[in-house]
């Protein structure tokens, strides 16, 4: 191996570089410390090739400051950023969960850039509740008589719990004893809560009698959770609320239930086999817990919603203060719970609910509005409309395919594998289904707005094909 020193003797100095008028152009819009650890990172790389003895080194300066200009521009990508789903699942829980709408966002930025009275009462002059601002609209939009929102539904149900059981039992079927994905298993909620697990019935079958029979003096609640990820089905039987409201009546027991994704609206007539808030307050439970950013469409939540007394409890316990929520959540959620006193409109606004309401035909309208836009200049892939099923996701509604259609693409010049890559390592990465050797974006989770940037996307990565 032969090293050339001739070329390693005319690797610039930092100190040369800095006096380029390009790099003092950069150091004007860069930190300069930035600007000069990406000159010596890339004259260290080279220096290393050519001791390795490559031959091919470009060592001109040129070449030198569009790499420390390249350094500079992928320094500056937002570690969390957006992206595009094309999956077509909407809830998807490592794309974000619920998106929301620009409403709602607004609402967000402008308490995140300005002061406001997040617990101050605006009336009286005096401290207020944080709690208030939406426990104020849930009363009106449900009639609950209070309501508490926390970082998440896995909070606001550890807090339940803690607040009013802990130390005594708690009665849950077997049926029931839920996983939701990483650490929510409802057992282990359960002994972190400091509560006694009773469990009650089989697999597939729990009748009121069980629950009647494991009621001891010990008993301090009765725990429903909706099966939200899975269904039993089959030979079956399991307890509504309505029965176990009455059953806890009797006892002067409270039922508490973990509804998962809060839906608001029954979508019954979309498929959507999930009850909803409204439905289970009617039947009187006690706490009522969800999520705010499954199928209510908001941002990050949990809320528990119910009779004041045991609120009350919640709020006062210890753990409030670590799994409250913040500023941000509350605007968001406010806006969101306002949509909801115009169900068409939150039906249509609200990205989540718009996604699973739209119709298998508009959603082809808009696959072939995309095509139309990315095949205009393009060559080196083929395109074809076809009918896929989207899902909802985020461990709801488990059972349902949606009807949907994708935007099917076949490259000729490279592999799928490169192109999904390709796309995932965008400005704006667009995410995508591979599925039998070819690229499919289902069209149901990409917005209109959102063409124009996959337009560009597929000239740069076919310009040279
Ligand atoms: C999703 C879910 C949870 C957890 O809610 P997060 O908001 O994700 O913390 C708890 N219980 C049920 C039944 C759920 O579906």
């Amino acid at each position: 191996m032969s090293i050339d020193n001739k070329k390693l003797r005319s690797l610039p100095k930092v100190d040369e570089l800095l006096k380029r008028e390009d790099v003092e152009e950069l150091i004007e819009t860069h930190p300069r410390d930035l600007v000069v650890d990406a000159g010596r990172d890339v004259i260290h790389a080279l220096r290393q090739r050519i001791l390795e003895g490559q031959t091919d080194v470009d060592c001109s300066e040129e070449s030198i400051v569009e790499e420390i200009r390249t350094i500079l521009k992928a320094g500056e990508r937002r570690n969390l950023r957006r992206v595009i789903n094309g999956t077509g699942v909407i809830l998807h829980t490592n794309l974000g969960r619920a998106r929301i709408n620009e409403t709602i966002s607004k609402a967000i930025g402008q308490v995140a850039m300005q002061y406001c009275n997040l617990e101050y009462d605006l009336e009286k002059g005096e401290r207020g509740s944080r709690h208030d601002h939406v426990s104020g609209l849930a009363s009106k939009l449900l009639g609950t008589e209070d309501a508490i929102i926390v970082n998440n539904n896995a909070a606001a149900v550890t807090l339940c719990l803690s607040a009013i059981a802990r130390g005594k039992e708690v009665i849950v079927s077997r049926g029931e004893l839920v996983e939701i994905g990483g650490a929510f298993r409802v057992p282990e909620i359960m002994e972190q809560s400091g509560c006694k697990l009773v469990e009650i019935g089989t697999t597939n079958k729990t009748k009121l009698s069980d629950y009647e029979n494991a009621i001891t003096d010990q008993t301090a609640a009765i725990l429903k959770v909706h099966t939200s990820n899975y269904r039993v089905i089959g030979f079956t039987e399991a307890v509504d609320e309505a029965d176990l409201v009455q059953l806890g009546k009797r006892y002067d027991i409270p039922v508490l239930y973990d509804l998962g994704s809060g839906l608001m609206m029954d979508l019954n007539s979309y498929g959507v086999d999930e009850p909803t808030v409204q439905s289970a307050i009617k039947n009187d439970v006690d706490v009522l817990l969800f999520s705010g950013d499954k199928l209510l469409g908001g941002p990050q939540a949990g809320i528990a919603v119910g009779k004041k007394s045991y609120i009350k409890k919640m709020k006062k316990h210890p753990l409030a203060r670590m799994v409250r929520s913040d500023k941000l959540t509350l605007a968001g959620l406010e806006e969101v719970f306002r949509l909801y006193f115009d169900p068409e409109r939150a039906r249509t606004e609200i990205p989540v609910l718009d996604m699973i309401t739209m119709s298998q035909e508009e959603v082809k309208e808009k696959a072939l509005r995309l095509q139309e836009l990315i095949t205009f200049h393009s060559i080196g892939f083929s395109t074809k409309i076809v009918p896929v099923k989207s899902q909802i996701g985020g461990g709801s509604a488990p059972m349902l395919d949606l009807d949907s259609y994708a935007l099917c693409i076949e490259p000729s010049e490279m592999k799928v594998a490169e192109l999904e890559e390709r796309l995932r390592h965008c400005e704006i990465p667009v995410i995508g289904r591979i599925m039998k050797e070819k690229y499919y974006l289902d069209l149901r989770t990409i917005d209109e707005s959102e063409f124009e940037i996959i337009k560009n996307v597929f000239l740069a990565i076919f310009k040279d094909e």
